[in-house]
């Protein structure tokens, strides 16, 4: 069989057609795999349980900044995710539309493309559709300062709140070193102990 140029050029066409839409499969179909699996370069789906959340929180205590989250799979090893900075307020908001929001022992699911940087393995989250929440698992209630002030103050110094504005201890701190709480509840969650003196005008 004798092939003519054009013959020739449609072989070509065709089998760099084909070459791309097996690359493009390759590329957009993640592998599920453990994390004692993975390696450089593989472009993977994970499941796995948030270890420690690397952020930055307001002085209420509410995330502003994520650096990364670790998650692991009890498979040996660890995995970190950095979300960019363009999403970062998509993700943080993401984690916000849950209560009580996303924390440490809740499981989640990754797709992304593993980097390894100085012996830690890592994937670089691009686009907020690549990161869930797969099923809820802590369900300790967020517990946040206010913004404004309240009955209920402590020194952020201190380990002591106090619930009256007579009170003479209360008084010693001053305005700019005060910190605030919805609740007495809140107080004693984040380690606070009631002032004895304020306890003693509560009856
Ligand atoms: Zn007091």
């Amino acid at each position: 069989m004798k092939l003519s140029d054009d013959k020739i050029k449609y072989i070509c066409l065709i089998t760099v057609l084909f070459g791309i839409l097996s690359l493009n499969f390759y590329n957009f179909e993640p592998k599920e795999k453990k994390i004692r699996d993975i390696e450089e370069g593989d472009y993977v789906k994970i499941k796995g349980y948030i270890q420690s959340m690397k952020v930055i929180r307001d002085w209420c205590g509410k995330i502003q900044d994520i650096k990364y989250i670790k998650i692991g799979d009890n498979t040996g090893g660890d995995l970190r995710i950095y979300p960019s900075k363009d999403i970062e307020k998509d993700l943080i908001e993401y984690i916000y539309s849950y209560t009580p929001s996303i924390k440490e022992g809740d499981l989640i699911e990754v797709v992304g493309t593993v980097e390894v940087f100085n012996g830690i393995y890592l994937i670089h989250l691009k686009d907020l559709k690549n990161f869930k929440l797969l099923e809820k698992r802590n369900f300790k209630r967020d517990i946040f300062l206010s913004p404004t002030p309240t009955g209920i103050y402590a020194s952020k110094y201190g380990k002591i709140y106090h619930t009256s504005n007579k009170c003479p201890y209360g008084k010693k701190i001053k305005e700019d070193n005060r910190i605030y709480f919805y609740s007495e509840e809140d107080a004693q969650d984040l380690g606070y102990r009631k002032c004895k003196w304020c306890a003693s005008k509560d009856d």
